[in-house]
């Protein structure tokens, strides 16, 4: 083993994925070749805390819907760890579960423009940032850089940590497919096809 090399890095893409659809895998895929990462592991959220009072799709199909998309990516894959953890998920204890994982690797934790804002909000907010770094992809509507000011003047220990970068705009939201659906739009072509499907099947989202 080369004690030189720099430390290895996986990415870790964080949703509800109430469906997955384009904005995720784009924001991943630009992730991981921006910053070098060996894989991005997918995580759906069990019981998100931030979601209480809307319905959220069973764990198990968004799990599914997440599943069929990333098969056809070698870097990309899905894990249950949060689903299969009882009560709310809270990112510090999943970054925690990680490291015990993969205890060689750096930790590179991807968001949208909007989640990245709002880690402040996070529970043990210190712990996540000392745990992880943060990748803040850009999303048509949210703009960071007020954030980013906050950090510098209230954590400015963890900036190292923090890395905004752009990707193609894609205004694609859960929320928006999940009305199209209910109002008989159309959502091909905002998601991969087997992720559609499976919608189909189901009949998700048309109540
Ligand atoms: P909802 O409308 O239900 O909140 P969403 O489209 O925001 O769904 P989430 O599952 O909440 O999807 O998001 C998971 C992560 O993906 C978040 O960090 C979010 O910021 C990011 N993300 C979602 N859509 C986009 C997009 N179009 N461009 C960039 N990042 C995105
Ligand atoms: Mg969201």
């Amino acid at each position: 083993m080369n004690i030189n090399a720099p430390p290895k890095r996986i990415g870790i893409m964080g949703g509800t994925f109430d469906p997955l659809h384009y904005g995720h895998l784009v924001a991943a895929e630009m992730a991981r070749h921006e910053f070098a990462l060996e894989k991005v592991i997918f995580i759906p959220t069990g019981n998100p805390p931030h979601k209480v009072g809307r319905r959220v799709t069973s764990p198990g199909d968004r799990y599914e819907m997440v599943k069929r998309a990333v098969q056809d990516n070698s870097f990309f894959e899905v894990s249950d760890l949060e689903i299969q953890r009882k009560g709310y998920s809270y990112t510090v204890d999943t970054l925690k579960e990680l490291h015990e994982l993969y205890p060689q690797h750096e930790l590179y934790f991807i968001t949208g423009a909007d989640a990245f804002r709002e880690i402040f909000t996070w529970r043990e907010v210190q712990s996540v940032l000392s745990l992880s770094h943060f990748i803040g992809a850009s999303r048509p509507g949210f703009d960071p850089h007020e954030f980013l000011e906050e950090l510098k003047r209230d954590y400015p220990e963890f900036l190292p940590h923090m890395h905004l970068f752009d990707v193609p705009a894609l205004a694609i939201s859960s929320t928006d497919i999940r009305s199209r659906v209910k109002e008989g739009k159309p959502i091909r072509y905002l998601l991969p096809e087997s992720v559609r499907l499976y919608i189909e099947e189901t009949g998700l989202y048309r109540i």
